[in-house]
């Protein structure tokens, strides 16, 4: 885990990350009533925000709780924050929940004020030979609820399951569906096959991964088609290549699942291209 920068963001305010302090009565912590997005940084540029914040948006919206700024001063905050923390590559997080109540009552008080924090930690790309070599995964029953096109802060269930899939020996837990794939426990799955690039539709059962955008648009300019269907685990053991795909580790190829190999068992011929395209992406918008 890589250790956050020394300003985070409290409500509208730089404050020292040591220093900074919300209310036990917080409803963020009382039932993880909030939200919040994961935004990759290259060079003290963030790589996609406004798919970020129409996200963060989205999430609001389902939630019931008013954005508390415009996206004008979302921009601003993001920028005095990254600056504040040095620039260069880093993750931010931002959450943003529904705001300090008097007491705990399932059904929040009227008119609370949202809580927003945000803070960065260093991004240290992975290693040619870590990609090369691929990571581990465990298929796993998605035991997460319905609406996991939320990203909302309640992540114990995703926390269960990454921890067993530690226990297993893997890096990252593969949630199923009756068989079906659903996503990783914090990633975006990808599947191919004979050439061919398959990944879950976007719906309640996972969240809309930006990662899972970008792909798709190099995938439109490598000429290779993404097909939007539903997986199943046969598949995924059969499969040449499998990725994952998140905000801050980009695409990452499973060299293995179950104990099993992968493909060729390290990374594939489709994801290096992905991968190379996915680069030129990054230099091209954050540059
Ligand atoms: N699915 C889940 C459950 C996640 O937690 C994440 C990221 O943390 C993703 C997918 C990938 O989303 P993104 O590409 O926006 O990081």
């Amino acid at each position: 885990m890589a250790d956050a920068l020394p300003a985070c963001l409290l409500d509208g305010a730089l404050v020292p990350t040591h220093a900074a302090r919300i209310s036990p009565f917080d409803r963020g912590f009382l039932f993880g009533d909030g939200i919040y997005e994961v935004v990759p940084c290259y060079g003290g540029r963030p790589f996609r925000l406004q798919a970020h914040f129409d996200r963060l948006q989205a999430g609001l919206d389902a939630l019931g709780i008013a954005n508390p700024y415009s996206r004008l001063r979302w921009a601003e905050l993001v920028r005095e924050l990254i600056a504040a923390n040095g620039a260069g590559d880093m993750g931010l997080y931002i959450e943003i929940t529904r705001g300090c109540d008097s007491g705990r009552d399932f059904l929040p008080s009227p008119g609370m004020k949202p809580t927003v924090f945000g803070f960065c930690w260093r991004l240290a790309a992975m290693r040619s030979e870590q990609l090369e070599r691929g990571i581990s995964g465990a298929t796993l029953e998605d035991i997460r609820w319905l609406r996991c096109d939320i990203k909302s802060t309640a992540l114990l269930a995703a926390v269960l399951l990454r921890m067993e899939a530690r226990r297993r020996g893997a890096d990252e837990a593969i949630l199923l569906r009756d068989g079906r794939l659903a996503e990783g426990s914090s990633s975006a799955v990808f599947v191919v096959k004979d050439g061919r690039v398959a990944t879950p539709p976007a719906n309640h059962e996972r969240l809309p991964s930006i990662t899972r955008l970008v792909v798709g648009e190099v995938l439109v300019v490598l000429g290779l088609p993404l097909e939007q269907r539903e997986v199943l685990l046969d598949e995924l053991y059969a499969a040449d290549e499998i990725w994952i795909a998140s905000a801050t580790r980009e695409t990452v190829p499973l060299a293995q699942l179950d104990g099993r190999a992968v493909g060729t068992g390290k990374a594939g011929p489709v994801w290096q291209r992905v991968f190379d395209e996915f680069q030129a992406f990054k230099k091209r918008e954050t540059a």
